[in-house]
């Protein structure tokens, strides 16, 4: 799919003034149009295809504010670019223009702990930044299945939520300020560094999910939290959809805050099996469940899950609380949503190192993009799935 342009979005010679002063904010190496580059930034994760006409790396604030004020100068639309993950062509510059790249733009700036907040460039990626903050003892709670190559930047702007969202929030929850280059290249701040913020326009609030139309976002305060201290996650099968979603509605009014909740058809269950290996039973529906917190609290829940799935037509529920498994079982559902081709060619773009060093000791020296390859392992080891059978109840190992 694709808008073939018949038009050129400026003049030869205008584009030729464009390139050149934009050469001279950003310098040669990080303005690019060749015809190879432009053809890597015709797409995102969708279906959508359109050439952009130039593309920009910046590396600070002042620069993307220069860029801004040339766009407007020289009237060619402007579109800012994270990991190019998103699902519905946000990224595709329909009538051409400059795209902005803020992958260089990728360090964690400030981690003020004590404070429950970091401060950090849109370009880091989410997994990388969980990554610096598990040190802490911290992490950042929404989870895309693209979390492994999105953006913080293209989180802020998509609110991307994930696997995490309805007992955390999604990334507008965990937004307490940005800083942004808006329209007019005029550079401000919104929100603050305090985690109460009960006076005042929510500004920042009304940034997220902006989808990029109210400007380009340089800097982003984010609140982070204690990671809990336990999880488990279930697997429950049924041999209908309908007994899978109503188990849903019955584990919420139960109540039990599950930290994370994912329906699988059939379908789903096979593409995953085929794609990742996974070993998950070939049924109906499945219903993949975790919870997190205090380990006494978790080890209530589990048993109110287990409760509730057989008295809503389980024909299985199995546990685990080995973070290696759960981590395979999560990441086999995070695999479900993945458009192969156009999603593996974003991420697959090679590293960018800055033009100057780095500025930040909590840099994460990130210098890839992870690649978008499958898990190929070649066994599901199962031994610590505890198995809990709807008939009789009890607890067993499976082979
Ligand atoms: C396999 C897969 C699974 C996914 N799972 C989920 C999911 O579970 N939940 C969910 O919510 N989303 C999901 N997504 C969608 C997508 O990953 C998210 O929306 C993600 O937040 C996009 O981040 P990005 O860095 O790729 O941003 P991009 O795709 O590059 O950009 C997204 C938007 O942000 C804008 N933008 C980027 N950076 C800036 C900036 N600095 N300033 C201003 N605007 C900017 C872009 O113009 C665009 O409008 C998934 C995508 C894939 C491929």
């Amino acid at each position: 799919m694709g808008t073939v342009k018949t038009e050129a979005t400026l003049a030869p010679e205008k584009m030729d003034a464009l390139i050149a002063k934009l050469t001279e904010v950003c310098g040669a190496n990080d303005v690019n149009a060749t015809q190879a580059e432009l053809y890597a930034y015709a797409s995102d994760s969708s279906i959508h295809r359109a050439m952009p006409d130039v593309i920009v790396r910046p590396e600070t604030t002042q620069e993307v504010s220069e860029i801004v004020k040339l766009a407007n100068e020289y009237l060619i639309p402007i579109i800012g670019r994270g990991a190019g993950t998103a699902l519905c062509g946000h990224t595709v510059p329909i009538d051409g223009g400059i795209i902005v790249d803020f992958q260089k733009m990728n360090e964690i700036l400030e981690k003020h702990i004590e404070d429950l907040y970091v401060v950090v460039e849109p370009g880091v990626i989410c997994d990388d930044l969980n990554k610096e903050l598990a040190k802490d003892g911290f992490f950042f709670p929404p989870d895309p299945g693209s979390s492994h190559s999105c953006t913080i930047g293209g989180m802020v702007i998509a609110n991307a939520s994930g696997q995490r969202a309805v007992k955390y929030g999604a990334t507008r929850d965990f937004t307490m300020g940005l800083e942004t280059v808006l329209p007019n290249g005029e550079i401000v701040q919104m929100g603050t560094r305090t985690v109460k913020d009960a006076s005042g326009l929510q500004l920042a609030r009304l940034m997220v999910g902006s989808e990029g139309v109210l400007g380009l976002v340089t800097k982003i305060i984010l609140k982070v939290v204690p990671k809990p201290q336990k999880t488990a996650s279930a697997v429950a099968t049924f041999d209908t959809l309908e007994k899978a979603a109503k188990c849903v509605g019955d584990i919420i009014k139960a109540p039990v805050v599950a930290a994370r909740m994912e329906f699988m058809d059939n379908v789903c269950i096979q593409a995953v099996n085929t794609a990742q290996n996974m070993g998950l039973p070939d049924v109906e529906s499945i219903l993949l469940i975790g919870v997190d917190g205090h380990p006494a609290s978790v080890d209530d829940e589990i048993r109110k899950i287990e409760e509730i799935c057989k008295a809503s037509g389980a024909l299985d529920v199995r546990f685990t609380t080995d973070p290696k498994e759960e981590a395979k079982l999560w990441s086999g559902r995070k695999a479900m949503t993945c458009s192969p081709t156009t999603w593996a060619s974003r991420c697959r773009r090679s590293p960018r190192p800055r033009r100057r060093s780095g500025r930040s000791p909590t840099s994460t020296g990130s210098t890839s993009r992870p690649t978008a390859t499958r898990e190929t392992a070649t066994s599901t080891p199962r031994s610590s799935w505890t198995r809990r059978t709807r008939s009789t109840g009890t607890t067993s190992r499976r082979p």
